[in-house]
């Protein structure tokens, strides 16, 4: 009999023990660990608190050094193509135009004062294709190609995901190409001219 009776209390204790850990849980549920962000080396040893945030009404905030989203800076970016042929993505689309003769001051030099012998017209990431994998960052020889802290990106239309960084639109760059064509048709003209004559010479 009083086995039976000390296990109905056995049964009590372990409900209200578990009970009580299930409560202390539940009101320590309605705590935040605080806003201190990853960066704070104390975040994770927080015991108290939910684990899980309201996203995207909190937000853990990304360390100033983050490496997500690709930015250029096309005024520094020389069309060289390194990152192109270096991303194993293949999420970059770059397309350039010489630059006349006449026209090098009008592009401009990069910040560290390197002459731009190109436009580029077109400079497309397809920043859904990306893994951040940082390569094309690390081959870019003007540093322009750059990670960012910026890590939620998310659109609905995926067409918003492929980023334009141009410099030039539709119309410029077809002027540009027609000026180009036009002063090679020149040159090439010129040089037949020199070598008929020289041939006239010969003979
Ligand atoms: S970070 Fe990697 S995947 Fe993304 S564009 Fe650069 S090379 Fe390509
Ligand atoms: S490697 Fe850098 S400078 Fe060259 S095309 Fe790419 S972004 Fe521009």
């Amino acid at each position: 009999m009083s086995e039976y009776f000390g296990n109905i209390k056995t049964g009590a204790v372990t409900i209200a023990t578990g009970m009580s850990i299930t409560l202390k849980h539940f009101f320590n549920a309605l705590n935040r660990k605080g806003d201190a962000g990853v960066d704070d080396v104390d975040y994770f040893r927080q015991v108290d608190g939910l684990c899980t945030l309201q996203y995207p009404h909190e937000v853990i905030p990304t360390p100033e050094h983050g490496r997500y989203r690709l930015d250029n800076n096309i005024d520094n970016c020389i069309g060289c193509g390194q990152c192109d042929r270096a991303c194993p993505i293949g999420c970059i689309t770059i397309e350039t135009i010489k630059v006349a003769p006449d026209e090098f001051a009008l592009c401009g030099k990069t910040s560290d004062g390197q002459q731009k012998k190109f436009w580029i017209p077109v400079f497309d990431i397809d920043v859904a294709k990306c893994m951040t994998c940082g390569i094309c960052t690390t081959v870019c020889p003007t540093e322009c190609l750059v990670h960012t802290p910026v890590s939620d990106f998310s659109e609905f239309d995926r067409s918003n995901l492929l980023y334009h960084f141009g410099n030039l639109s539709h119309l410029e760059a077809q002027a540009k190409r027609n000026k180009l064509a036009e002063i090679q048709a020149a040159a090439l003209a010129e040089k037949e001219k020199k070598a008929s004559e020289a041939n006239k010479q010969a003979n």
